[in-house]
């Protein structure tokens, strides 16, 4: 597909690259609406075996950033950047001043935070550049790691889904598979546990998985069993494209509410989902807790209110749940219309 198709598949207008000879820098940047504020959204260091893989990342990242911001109400637009991470050795300060550089040559359309290969140390490093960063490390007035709130949020969304699906109004007993028990997963088993939830767990890192072993007393299961454990709540938080063609067919859940992003490889397996009477939490109404950990940074940062926010989570998720259940449709669907909606009001 040329560049400019993939474009309109995702809904662009423009798309930003750089590339610096000296540092070894290639980086997109993907600001897909403005509508509600300047674009903010994580700044990804991964490899890609294609170019093409790495600006679709960016698009389909970016486009969800816009939708997630809206439907939580946070006064930002959808953007999302990827640097190319270089083979081999490379400087990586110099790398990310470059890409500092790059970010301040938006004139703050764009502002950055940490995504997967990113760290706090990298965003100090490109505040050295530019203002637009967030993310920082606390001691510099930043919110630091923000996946503690949005496990938060999964915890919320969940609850939510309880007591939308279940009829109940605490976790106690609930039995729920964790897909990935990373930042995020690690942080919600561990709420789930103190909360009384059973869990089982999956992880391609076998150090992690005994930790919640210990810890919180999770059964591990291999990658593959995960998708099949007969629970109430599967909860995808590894990579995206958990839901997928084979996967679906497999699972005994009653909701999937995860963290991931991009958690349904293509749009119609959430009616699928919804066909096999499995409620699904969409994936970036769920996850919003980081994004409004990050947005309140650049209100200036006051934990308190993000705790309320990402605690409001809660409603964001029945809501989307009640008004799919009354019109039969799929929670996605209705999300994105509910997203659309508050979009077309900013415009
Ligand atoms: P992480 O890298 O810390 O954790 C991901 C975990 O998944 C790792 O432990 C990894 O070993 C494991 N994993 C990878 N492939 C797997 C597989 N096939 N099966 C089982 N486990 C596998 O990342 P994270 O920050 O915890 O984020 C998890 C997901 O949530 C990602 O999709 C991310 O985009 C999304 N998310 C994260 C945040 C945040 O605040 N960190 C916010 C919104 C969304």
């Amino acid at each position: 597909m040329s560049i400019f198709d993939r474009l309109s598949k995702y809904d662009y207008g423009t798309l930003h690259l750089r590339r610096d000879e000296e540092s070894g820098l290639q980086a997109i940047v993907a600001i897909h609406d403005t509508r509600l504020g300047p674009a903010l959204g994580g700044c990804r260091c991964i490899e890609y075996s294609t170019h093409d893989d790495a600006v679709v990342d960016a698009l389909r990242l970016a486009r969800g950033m816009t939708y997630k911001a809206a439907i939580t109400g946070i006064p930002h637009g959808g953007g999302k950047s990827v640097i190319i991470r270089p083979s081999g050795s490379f400087d990586r300060t110099a790398l990310f001043r470059a890409f500092g550089q790059f970010i301040d040559d938006l004139r703050g359309r764009y502002i950055t935070a940490e995504d997967s290969g990113t760290s706090v140390e990298d965003m100090e490093v490109i505040r050295s550049v530019t203002s637009h960063v967030t993310g920082i490390a606390p001691a510099n007035g930043g919110s630091g790691d923000p996946s503690p709130y949005t496990a938060m949020g999964v915890r919320r969304g969940i609850e939510a889904c309880a007591k939308f699906a279940l009829g109940r109004s605490d976790l106690q007993g609930l039995k729920v598979a964790v897909q990935g028990v990373g930042h995020v997963g690690f942080h919600l088993c561990r709420q789930l546990h103190e909360l009384g939830a059973s869990l089982v767990v999956a992880d391609i890192d076998a150090s992690k998985t005994e930790r919640a072993a210990s810890e919180l007393g999770a059964e591990v299961v291999s990658l593959d069993a995960i998708f099949r454990v007969p629970c109430d709540v599967f909860a995808p938080c590894a990579l995206g494209s958990a839901i997928n063609a084979e996967t679906l067919p497999a699972l005994q859940c009653k909701i999937v509410a995860g963290a991931a992003n991009n958690q349904l490889d293509t749009p119609s397996l959430g009616q699928e989902l919804m066909n096999r009477g499995i409620l699904y939490a969409p994936d970036y109404a769920i996850n919003a807790g980081g994004l409004l950990n990050v947005a309140q940074e650049v209100a200036g940062y006051n934990e308190s209110v993000v705790r309320e926010r990402t605690m409001d989570i809660y409603n964001t998720i029945f809501e989307i749940s009640d008004r799919a259940a009354k019109a039969e449709l799929p929670t996605h669907e209705v999300a994105n219309a509910m997203a659309r909606e508050r979009l077309a009001a900013a415009s």
